[in-house]
């Protein structure tokens, strides 16, 4: 980029920083409004808050020159933002401060960003070792557009049914 456009890229990274707080925020209201029992209004704020996200998607791609990361340096990025969670650090201040409640909270939280943060890491892995649609055993696995089933080692090249490519499938599994 030259120089000359720095003010420019400037601009449009505030833009996306700034679509992702409201979006973030509409999100939040959304939720609020909505235990108010008003739920029309709490929808309208819901997808003002999905298209906020877009645009600031949309942003991101103009300041990166349309670069968008790969999925495996995403999948780190997102590792090593939960690996750095300070909910337990919180939970504890809040016990300190004799709040068990509010400890109690934070501690709930912290354990699912730990969950979350051990599935991220497999599926880097996954990613990274190629056997994220390659098994050694053979599964079933379901296209996560229309829902075709395919049995076999590896996932197809691209669905039977609809031709989603492979990375649209994952391993299907019945947990009910
Ligand atoms: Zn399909």
């Amino acid at each position: 980029m030259q120089k000359s456009d720095a003010g420019i890229r400037e601009m449009t990274q505030s833009a996306a920083e700034r679509a992702f707080a409201l979006s973030g925020r509409a999100a939040q209201y959304a939720l609020w409004i909505r235990k108010a029992g008003y739920l029309q209004i709490g929808d309208l704020f819901a997808r003002a808050g999905e298209y906020t996200r877009e645009h600031g998607a949309m942003l991101v791609e103009l300041s990166s020159g349309c670069q968008i990361p790969s999925v495996d340096a995403l999948l780190a990025d997102m590792v090593q933002r939960l690996h750095e969670c300070p909910y337990e650090r919180f939970a504890q201040t809040a016990a300190h401060a004799d709040l068990p409640q509010t400890a109690e909270l934070f501690r709930g939280l912290g354990q699912i960003e730990s969950t979350q943060c051990r599935c991220f890491s497999m599926l880097l892995e996954n990613i990274r070792s190629g056997s994220a649609f390659e098994k050694t055993t053979e599964n079933y696995w379901i296209c996560r557009v229309c829902g075709a089933l395919y049995r076999g080692v590896r996932a197809p090249q691209v669905c039977p049914v609809c031709a989603m490519p492979r990375e649209g499938f994952s391993l299907y599994a019945e947990n009910y």
